[in-house]
C-alpha cells in the first residue's frame, strides 16, 4: 500500500516508540543492587530478589533486590542521620535541590516515559504526555513551597523521617507526589515503590545522585509487602504516607494506632461520572474515554460508574459503543495505542472474575469486536449496562477497563446514586448548565469534582478522598500540611478515668433535686439504659447525678446529628450569629458556671471565673471566624479554575478532657460547629455537670435540633462506640493513651478522621489551642475543577 492508498483507507499504521535507550539502560544496570540507601546502591541484606516483567509480553525485565526488615533499618538510619542537616537547611537550599531534580528529570523525560510504559504497560502517549510532565511539575512547584515555608506556614516544621509506600498504577507520578512535598518541608524519606513497577524509581534515584540530593535524604527501597510492613512499624519513622488499596490502608491505620505517627492515606475509589440530559454528549463521550479507559482503568479516580439521565441514556450508550469500537488496543509503545495491557496476570484474572460475577448478578456486559494481541495481559474495554446499585460492578473497585452504567431520573436521584458508595475520591459532572453543575458538585461526597471534564490534576491543587478513599491531601497548600507539624501547647497527661461507682457522700440538701439527662436531637432525654452516674464535688460530696450514656444513646445522638441538615446548610453568617448568641447566653450565666466549676474542681473563684470568661471569648472567636476560614481559588496551568472549597467533615464525635472541663469542651465544640459540622460530644467523665448545665444555654440560643448532642457517661466506653460508628466522620479525642490508641484502631470501619492528644490534654488557655490549627481539622478540602472557554 502506498501513502496515497493509506490516506484514503484512513487506517492506522504502526507508530512504534523507539526503546533502544531504555533497553540500553536496562542492560547497563546491576539490579541485584537496586536499593538506594544513604546515597549508595546496595543488595538486599538477605540476598533476596523479585522479578519484574513486561506486561505486554510477560517477558522478564529484571531481577530486583527485595528489601527485608534489616534493609529498612538501614534506610531509616540513613534518613535519620541526614535529617538534622536537611531540615536545618534554608528554604532556598532545598528549593535549589528540588528544582535540580525537576530539571534533570526534564532532560531524561523520554527515557522515563519509555521505561514506565515498558514496566507498567501504560500507553506511551499517557506516560509521555501526562505521567512524566506532571511528575516534573510537582518538583518544580514544590521548590517554591520550600522557600515559602516560613511565610506561609509559620510555627510549622517538617515532621521528620517519612515512610512512603506507593502503588504500581502511576509509579513515577506517585513517587513525585510523595517525595516533592516531603523534601520541601525538610523531611527525609524512605520510599517503597510497588513490586510490579520498580524501574522508574531506580532511574529517579540515579537522578537524585546527579541533582545534588544529600546522601540519606532520599532512600528508595524496593520490595513487597514485607518491606512495606517494616516501614509502617518502624519506630524511627514519624509519618507514613500511603497510596494503595483501601484494604491495605485499613491494615496500616490499625498498625499505626497509638504510635503517634502522622498518617495520610490515598486509597481506592468508585467515582461517579454523571451525565445530565443537557450535556454536550460528544464531549461527555470523550470525557468518558479519558475517565475510564485512561491507563486501562487502573486509576484510583477512574469514572467507573456512569450515571446517565434516563432521557438520553440510549443515545449516549450508542455513542459510547461506537467510540469503544474505535479504541485501539495494542502495544503500549505504539503511539496510537489507547489501551495497553493490565499490569500483571493476577490483575487480569481479578478483572475477568469481577466482570463474570457482575454478569452473574444481572449486568449485561458488552465489548467491542477487537482482536487482542496474542501475548500480554490485555482486557477489552467493557461496558456493563442494566447494573443494579448493589451489583458488584457498581460497588467494588474493578481497577480495569470496565464501565458500569446506571440511569437516574432527576438531580436528587443522581446525587443519591453518586453518593451510594463507601468511597469518596472523585466525581465528574456533565451539564451545559453551569448552575446545575455547581449545585451538584458540593453535594457529592468526593474530594475532587470535575465539571465537564475528568482526570485534571495539578501540583497546585489538592487531591485526596473522603470516606474509605482515605484522608489527607496531596498537592498544593493542603498537601504541604501533611508533612508539617505544629507544636500545640500540651496540657496534663490524662489518666484512665477511675470508676465513680463508689458511693458519694450525700450533700447537705436544701436545693430542689435536678435531673441531668442527655441532650439529643435538641431535647433532654433519659439515657436508654436508665442508669445514672454519681458526680462528686471537689470535697467528695454528691454534686448531682447524670445519665449513664450507652451505645444506644450514642447511636441516637449520631442519628440526630446526621439528620440535622439545618446546620451544615446554614450560611456561615447564620452559624456565626448562633455562636455569638451562645456566647451571649453563656455570659449571662457567668456566676452560675463559675460556682459550678469551683464546686466540682475546687478551683478558686478567680480561676473558675477566668475559665468561664475564656470559654465565652472562645465562642466569640469562632463565631467571628465562621465566615472567614474559607477556601481558595487555584489557577492551574489549564483553561480552568479550581475552587478549593472548605466543607464540613460531617458528624464529628468529640471526647473532652477533665482539664479545664468547660473551656476544653467549648474549645473543641466551637470550631467544629463554626465550620458546619454537627457534633456528638462526650464531656469530661469527672465533671459532666458543666456540660449538662449548658443544655439550657443551647436551648435558648437558636441552635438547630441535632447540631449539638451531648452524651454523658464513661469516657472509654463511649469513645469506643464513637470510634466504631460508621456514621461518624471525624473523632477528636482527649482521653488516656490507651483509649486514644484503641479508638484509632477501631476507626478503620469507615476510616474516619481521628485526632487524638495521644494521652495528653492541651493547654486550652493558650492562644495556640485555638484558631487555624483547630479549624483545619474541622474541614475537608474539596477541589472543584471548572474549565472555561468554548
Ligand atoms: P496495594 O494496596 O496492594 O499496594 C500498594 C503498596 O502497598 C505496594 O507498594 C505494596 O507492596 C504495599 N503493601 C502491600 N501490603 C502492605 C502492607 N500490609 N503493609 C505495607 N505495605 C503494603 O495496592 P496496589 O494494588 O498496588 O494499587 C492499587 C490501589 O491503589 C487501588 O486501590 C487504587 O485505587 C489505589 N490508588 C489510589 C490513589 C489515590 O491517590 N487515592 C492513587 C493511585 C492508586
Amino acid at each position: 500500500m502506498n501513502i496515497l492508498e493509506r490516506y484514503h483507507a484512513m487506517e492506522y499504521g504502526p507508530a512504534p516508540e523507539a526503546r533502544t535507550e531504555a533497553d540500553a539502560w536496562l542492560a547497563g544496570r546491576d539490579f541485584g543492587k537496586a536499593l538506594f540507601i544513604d546515597g549508595g546502591w546496595k543488595a538486599a541484606s538477605g540476598g533476596k530478589t523479585f522479578e519484574t516483567s513486561e506486561p505486554s509480553s510477560g517477558k522478564l525485565l529484571a531481577k530486583i533486590s527485595d528489601a527485608g526488615a534489616a534493609d529498612i533499618d538501614a534506610a531509616v538510619a540513613a534518613a535519620t542521620k541526614a535529617l538534622p542537616k536537611w531540615s536545618a537547611s534554608s528554604g532556598y537550599q532545598r528549593a535549589k535541590v528540588l528544582y535540580a531534580i525537576g530539571r534533570a528529570m526534564q532532560r531524561h523525560q523520554r527515557l522515563f516515559a519509555v521505561l514506565e510504559s515498558i514496566d507498567n504497560g501504560k500507553p506511551i502517549r499517557e506516560s509521555r504526555d501526562i505521567d512524566v510532565p506532571l511528575a516534573i511539575r510537582h518538583f518544580i512547584h514544590h521548590a517554591g513551597w520550600a522557600q515559602a515555608l516560613d511565610m506561609d506556614f509559620s510555627g510549622h516544621k517538617g515532621v521528620g523521617v517519612v515512610g512512603q509506600i506507593i502503588p504500581w498504577n502511576f509509579p513515577l507520578l506517585m513517587l513525585a507526589w510523595k517525595i516533592a512535598p516531603a523534601l520541601a518541608a525538610g523531611c527525609t524519606v524512605v520510599l517503597k515503590p510497588a513490586e510490579f513497577t520498580p524501574l522508574t524509581a531506580i532511574l529517579f534515584a540515579e537522578i537524585c545522585e546527579r541533582a545534588g540530593v544529600p546522601k540519606g535524604v532520599v532512600n528508595i527501597v524496593q520490595g513487597g509487602p514485607e518491606a512495606g510492613v517494616a516501614i509502617v512499624n518502624h519506630p524511627g519513622i514519624q509519618k507514613i504516607a500511603f497510596t494503595g488499596s483501601s484494604e491495605v490502608g485499613k491494615i496500616i491505620r490499625k498498625a499505626t494506632a497509638g504510635s503517634g505517627k502522622k498518617l495520610s492515606l490515598e486509597l481506592g475509589g468508585k467515582s461517579a461520572f454523571i451525565v445530565f440530559e443537557d450535556a454536550d454528549l460528544d464531549s461527555a463521550v470523550e470525557g468518558l474515554v479519558d475517565g475510564i479507559w485512561f491507563n486501562q482503568g487502573q486509576v484510583c479516580c477512574a469514572g467507573s460508574r456512569l450515571l446517565v439521565q434516563e432521557g438520553i441514556a440510549d443515545a449516549l450508550i450508542a455513542k459510547v459503543k461506537v467510540r469503544m469500537s474505535r479504541l485501539r488496543v495494542g502495544s503500549p509503545l505504539d503511539k496510537n495505542t489507547d489501551i495497553g495491557p493490565l499490569v500483571d496476570g493476577t490483575q487480569l484474572d481479578r478483572v475477568k472474575g469481577l466482570v463474570a460475577e457482575g454478569a452473574r448478578q444481572g449486568a449485561v456486559c458488552w465489548q467491542p469486536d477487537a482482536v487482542l494481541p496474542s501475548s500480554g495481559y490485555y482486557h477489552l474495554p467493557t461496558l456493563a449496562t442494566g447494573v443494579s446499585p448493589a451489583n458488584i460492578l457498581a460497588q467494588e473497585e474493578v481497577f480495569g477497563p470496565v464501565l458500569a452504567t446506571m440511569t437516574f431520573r432527576n438531580t436528587e436521584e443522581a446525587i443519591e446514586l453518586a453518593n451510594n458508595t463507601r468511597y469518596g475520591l472523585a466525581a465528574s459532572v456533565w451539564s451545559e448548565n453551569i448552575n446545575l453543575a455547581l449545585h451538584v458538585a458540593p453535594q457529592l461526597k468526593a474530594g475532587v469534582v470535575w465539571v465537564n471534564g475528568t482526570n485534571m490534576f495539578d501540583a497546585a491543587c489538592g487531591f485526596g478522598g473522603y470516606r474509605e478513599s482515605g484522608f489527607g491531601r496531596e498537592g498544593g497548600r493542603e498537601g504541604m500540611f501533611e508533612y508539617l507539624s505544629v507544636k500545640l501547647p500540651l496540657g496534663p497527661v490524662i489518666k484512665p478515668a477511675t470508676s465513680s461507682a463508689q458511693p458519694v457522700e450525700q450533700s447537705d440538701g436544701g436545693a430542689i433535686d435536678r435531673t441531668a439527662k442527655l441532650f439529643i436531637g435538641g431535647k433532654q432525654v433519659r439515657p436508654d439504659g436508665n442508669y445514672s452516674l454519681a458526680i462528686a464535688t471537689a470535697k467528695g460530696k454528691l454534686a448531682g447525678e447524670v445519665g449513664l450514656g450507652s451505645r444506644k444513646d450514642i447511636r441516637d445522638a449520631v442519628a440526630a446529628a446526621r439528620a440535622c441538615k439545618a446546620w451544615p446548610e446554614a450560611t456561615a453568617y447564620n452559624r456565626s450569629q448562633v455562636l455569638y448568641y451562645l456566647a451571649e447566653n453563656l455570659s449571662g450565666r457567668t456566676g452560675e458556671f463559675t460556682a459550678r466549676l469551683t464546686e466540682l474542681t475546687g478551683a478558686n473563684a478567680k480561676a473558675a471565673r477566668e475559665e468561664v470568661e475564656q470559654s465565652i471569648e472562645r465562642l466569640f472567636l469562632y463565631a467571628g471566624l465562621a465566615d472567614k476560614y474559607e477556601g481558595r481559588v487555584h489557577q492551574p496551568p489549564a483553561r480552568a479554575v479550581t475552587l478549593a472549597l472548605h466543607e464540613p467533615v460531617g458528624v464529628v464525635g468529640i471526647v473532652a478532657p477533665d482539664s479545664a472541663p468547660l473551656l476544653g469542651l467549648i474549645s473543641l465544640i466551637a470550631p467544629a460547629l463554626a465550620m458546619g459540622n454537627t457534633v456528638v460530644a462526650v464531656p469530661s467523665e469527672k465533671y459532666p455537670l458543666l456540660a449538662t448545665d449548658l443544655y439550657q444555654v443551647i436551648e435558648y440560643s437558636d441552635v438547630p435540633a441535632g447540631a449539638i448532642n451531648i452524651v454523658t457517661g464513661r469516657t472509654a466506653e463511649l469513645a469506643g462506640v464513637l470510634a466504631k460508628h460508621d456514621d461518624v466522620d471525624g473523632l477528636w479525642l482527649f482521653a488516656d493513651a490507651d483509649t486514644c490508641s484503641k479508638a484509632e484502631a477501631d476507626s478503620v470501619g469507615n476510616l474516619k478522621r481521628v485526632w487524638t492528644g495521644n494521652g495528653r490534654s492541651l493547654d486550652w488557655t493558650s492562644d495556640e489551642a485555638a484558631g487555624d490549627a483547630m479549624l483545619r481539622r474541622a474541614v475537608e478540602v474539596k477541589n472543584v475543577w471548572v474549565p472555561y472557554g468554548d
